[in-house]
């Protein structure tokens, strides 16, 4: 069996190696310039509790996410040992401890108290234990996660297409799907701009936000929730003093990266990819208020930007459609590096004609947004 995979995110390329693992061919076709990465562009936080806002909670689908995301992190420690051999996941970037600041709009309370019930290992700490912490105005206390951390998205990329590409059986194609191919209520192939068709038994769009253009322009028929663009940047700056913790503030963060500090981010939910001249100003802005006021001079190493994936409800679209040999992975949003591996474990066994996790059930693509 040959699996056909759109795409070359952490999804698609986490996907592909979960796939390859199972035996078969994997043909994975990527943008090589890869136009809108996400997963270049994320801050790569792995966090469950720290993710969580006002009004989190409240749905079935959130505590379903919230126990993927808890698994997530479990996953993401074998998957670093897999796909680096030498160093495990501290070669790819990681490191834990997240700080959130208590904002005092009561998701501080909320988060400890879903901390303190999971038995997960946390303190509340005074503002001037925090490392790196030093706005102008602080707040008073910040909960620690301690199990909660971050990686290198470049790394991890970087360490995944270095296994992909010698695991047997798997093909990376670079190249732009243009439309997907049916014939007799299937999926056909791949058609790639130039014209190059890719064939398969079955096929896995892991192409992040721009799923939706790709399914527009193969007027396939299935009613999947649109996907939107949320563009999105980070800045990479050079630290002015070692930042050892990940911070999170009302919507800014700040992210150990070596000798840099990842400060992020925005997020501009728009139909198509556009540009966000001011977001740079806004995220320093904001880090510098709510963080560390050294940031204000930091020079900068580079700007990440990227699209989130972001379907009609916000919850993330994994599953089979009703075109037998095709299945999505997209609407990730803002945690999908995170959720990268329990995804993928989830796929694999989907696609080679297993149940797949329970969990993702409430998660399939034509599900009619609540
Ligand atoms: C600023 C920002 C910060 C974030 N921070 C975090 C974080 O801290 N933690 C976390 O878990 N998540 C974070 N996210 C979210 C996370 O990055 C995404 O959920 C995740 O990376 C989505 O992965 P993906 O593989 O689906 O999409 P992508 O990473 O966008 O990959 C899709 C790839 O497919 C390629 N492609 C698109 N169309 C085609 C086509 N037709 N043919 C071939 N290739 C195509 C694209 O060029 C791209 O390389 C962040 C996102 C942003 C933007």
């Amino acid at each position: 069996m040959k699996t056909v995979i759109v795409g070359n995110g952490i999804v698609a390329l986490t996907c592909a190696l979960r796939l390859a693992q199972r035996g078969g061919e994997v043909a994975l076709v990527g943008d090589p310039a890869r136009a809108g990465s996400a997963t270049l562009a994320a801050a790569a936080m792995l966090n469950s509790f720290a993710e969580l806002g006002p009004g989190a909670l409240a749905t079935e689908l959130d505590h379903a996410k919230l126990a993927l995301s808890r698994e997530a992190t479990r996953r993401w420690r074998e998957l670093g040992a897999e796909i680096s051999k030498v160093g495990g996941l501290t070669a790819l970037g990681h490191g834990t401890g997240t700080y959130v600041l208590d904002a005092g709009d009561g998701t501080f309370e909320m988060i400890t108290r879903q901390l303190a019930e999971a038995g997960e290992p946390h303190a509340i700490v005074e503002a001037a234990e925090v490392p790196g912490y030093a706005p102008a105005r602080r707040v008073a206390r910040a909960v620690r996660i301690d199990g909660e951390g971050w990686l290198d998205p470049s790394r991890v990329v970087a360490a995944l297409e270095r296994v992909l590409g010698a695991a047997p059986g798997v093909t990376l194609i670079a190249g732009i799907a243009a439309r997907l191919r049916t014939a007799h209520g299937a999926l056909a192939g791949v058609e790639l701009e130039g014209g190059t068709v890719i064939e398969g038994d079955r096929y896995l769009l892991a192409n992040g936000a721009s799923v939706s253009a790709l399914l527009d322009r193969s007027a396939l028929g299935v009613r999947v929730q649109r996907v939107r663009y949320g563009i999105g940047s980070t800045l990479e700056l050079r630290a002015p003093v070692a930042h050892t913790a990940c911070l999170r503030g009302q919507g800014v963060y700040s992210v150990p990266r070596g000798e840099h500090v990842v400060i992020g981010s925005t997020n501009l939910v728009v139909d198509a990819p556009t540009a966000d001249p001011t977001a740079a100003d806004r995220i320093r802005a904001a880090a510098v208020a709510q963080l560390d006021a050294r940031l204000a001079d930091a020079p900068l190493v580079r700007e990440h930007v990227g699209w989130r994936p972001i379907g009609e409800d916000a919850y993330p679209l994994i599953g089979s459609t009703s075109i037998a040999n095709l299945a999505i992975a997209s609407g990730t949003r803002r945690d999908g590096f995170h959720l990268a591996p329990v995804i993928a474990a989830h796929l694999a066994d989907v696609l080679t004609g297993g149940p797949g996790d329970p969990r993702f059930a409430l998660f399939g693509p034509e599900r009619i947004a609540r």
